[in-house]
């Protein structure tokens, strides 16, 4: 349990490596590196033996996404930071993961970034929305424009519902915010970046809707992933 005091502390006082103590970063280039060489890339869709994050030949057909790169799964110490990010008002860490993640990712270029976005209910409470801040630090680090692409209508969110009505809600939620806008990805290979991967309900939903639009490529970019059996 962190204690109001503590939280208000990490956000003023400056950071450590969660992992080492290294100052100035929670995850520093050290340990993100270690956490990364520790995630399998197998493929995403059916974990068949793979390296580079894409789905594989059998699976490809079947996924709008490409490729889904993943810093490690949803596990200390990733699952704590994430939380720190996305319920304790820690910004600092959307920094340090964009910094993992664009090494990680192999940017085809022209590359357009873009992300899912979070419920305003919860914009309300945190007044950030930690996918954006992630993504923003993630097209700076690799060099791409951010173009927030899609917008979510209602304000049901996803923590306890179980797969079916995750899936359900992500469908009818998100929505392109408009086709204006994404027209810009003709050509271009588009990253769509979230916090978290559980189902992949909504990645798949973003990047079903981007697929219209003559995309070269969508990938996926998360933090974590998390493994689950449902
Ligand atoms: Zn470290
Ligand atoms: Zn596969």
């Amino acid at each position: 349990m962190t204690s109001i005091l503590e939280t208000i502390t990490s956000i003023i006082a400056p950071h450590s490596c969660f992992v080492c103590g290294d100052e100035n970063n929670m995850l520093c280039k050290k340990c993100a590196a270690v956490a990364a060489s520790l995630y399998k890339q197998n493929c995403f869709m059916c974990g068949l033996a793979r390296s580079g994050y894409a789905a594989c030949e059998l699976c490809a057909p079947r996924s709008v996404l490409k490729s889904l790169y993943v810093l490690g799964l949803y596990a200390p110490p990733l699952d704590y930071l994430v939380g720190q990010l996305k319920y304790q008002g820690v910004r600092q860490f959307a920094a340090d993961a964009a910094v993992a993640l664009a090494d990680i990712t192999i940017p085809a270029k022209p590359a357009i970034v873009t992300y899912v976005p979070t419920s305003a209910r919860r914009m309300r409470v945190r007044s950030y929305d930690q996918a954006a801040l992630l993504a923003k630090h993630y097209a700076k680090h690799i060099g791409a424009p951010l173009i927030p692409l899609f917008e979510r209508r209602g304000n049901q969110h996803q923590v306890g519902a179980d797969r079916a009505a995750r899936l359900a809600q992500a469908e009818t939620m998100l929505q392109l915010r408009s086709v204006s806008a994404a027209k810009a990805i003709a050509g271009a290979h588009v990253y769509i970046v979230d916090d978290v991967y559980t189902t992949g309900a909504s990645l798949g939903r973003c990047a079903a809707l981007l697929d219209h639009f003559d995309p070269k490529q969508i990938n996926g970019v998360v933090i974590a992933r998390q493994m689950n059996n449902s």
